[in-house]
């Protein structure tokens, strides 16, 4: 339904937990903008890459109807909006096209704390407050139960306190918000976290040229995202316990050879490079370590 356009348009949480995060990735894909008065709208600068600053809620919307290209938006709240769409007997509109590591929480049932849990079968005839009416549904269905959903927009934790469910499903990070309200929970419906969403069909304009660079970039940024180059010298026949003390790491290339000395190397590090860590790899024999961050890549 998108008219031709030349331009790029992303569509980001204009503030919320996802609103710095989505910047701070788009940046590190080379991106820069000039903000409106308004500060609804940024102009690409560096690339013709827009962004609009929305309600996350509006984010798959704009997508569908063509007025944004990409966004950067939970899955929870794109796999509501399909399951919304597939209910009323709408075709697709988007899909997610990139997990991007932040925004991390899950989708969960919870129940008062006094309950015993004994499974699904025991919410038959219940009545469940949520923001995520059309995912509890499509489980619920899948669970063979029959409950009813109690569709809420907010403060969806003290409904059973209200009166108003008997139990809940919402968005939980680190359980703080369940405890404080005497719930605890017991299912997880959806692993959620940001995304990148974008259209169903492949752009047939300069779109497509620009989209395809921003996604190989955003892919090397990405990529070493948790990495760590580590750089160091030692002696052939400490190489192997060095090896084993680096599970996380790639194969180590060797930079120079100098004769009977040791030898300089260096590998990326997928997981924490820890002080304890390089004090075990200078004890099995490194010497000279250097941990480097790594920005990007273009493999
Ligand atoms: P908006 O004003 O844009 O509608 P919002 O209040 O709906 O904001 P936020 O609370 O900022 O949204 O959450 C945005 C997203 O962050 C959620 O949709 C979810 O994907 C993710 N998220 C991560 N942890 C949590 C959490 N503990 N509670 C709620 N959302 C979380
Ligand atoms: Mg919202």
């Amino acid at each position: 339904a998108s008219a031709t356009r030349d331009r790029l348009r992303i569509a980001i949480q204009k503030s919320g937990r996802l609103a710095e995060p989505a910047r701070a990735l788009l940046s590190a894909c080379g991106l820069s903008w000039r903000e409106s008065r308004d500060k609804l709208f940024c102009y690409g600068e560096s690339l013709p890459v827009d962004l609009l600053l929305v309600r996350d809620d509006d984010i798959p919307g704009l997508i569908a109807d063509g007025v944004c290209d990409f966004g950067v938006v939970g899955r929870n709240e794109l796999d509501e909006q399909a399951g919304e769409r597939a209910r009323i007997g709408l075709p697709p509109a988007y899909r997610e096209l990139r997990a991007l590591g932040f925004g991390a929480c899950r989708l969960m049932l919870a129940i008062p704390e006094s309950w015993d849990w004994q499974g699904p079968a025991q919410l038959q005839g219940l009545r469940i407050a949520t923001s995520y009416p059309a995912i509890l549904a499509n489980w619920l269905q899948a669970q063979g139960v029959d409950a009813s959903v109690v569709e809420l927009s907010g403060s969806v934790e003290i409904a059973p306190k209200l009166g108003t469910a008997d139990l809940i499903c919402d968005l939980v990070s680190s359980g703080a918000t369940l405890a404080a309200n005497q719930l605890k929970p017991v299912e997880t419906l959806l692993q959620s976290e940001a995304v990148l969403a974008g259209p169903v069909r492949e752009f047939d304009d300069s779109r497509a040229g620009l989209a395809a660079m921003l996604l190989r970039r955003m892919d090397g940024v990405l990529k070493v995202k948790d990495s760590k180059l580590l750089m160091f010298r030692a002696h052939r026949d400490t190489v192997a316990e060095l090896s084993r003390l680096l599970p996380d790491a790639d194969p180590f290339t060797q930079l120079a050879a100098n004769g009977d000395g040791p030898l300089s190397l260096q590998t990326m590090c997928h997981g924490a490079v820890t002080w304890q860590l390089l004090e075990e790899l200078e004890r099995a024999g490194a010497q000279g370590l250097m941990v480097l961050s790594v920005e990007r890549s273009l493999a």
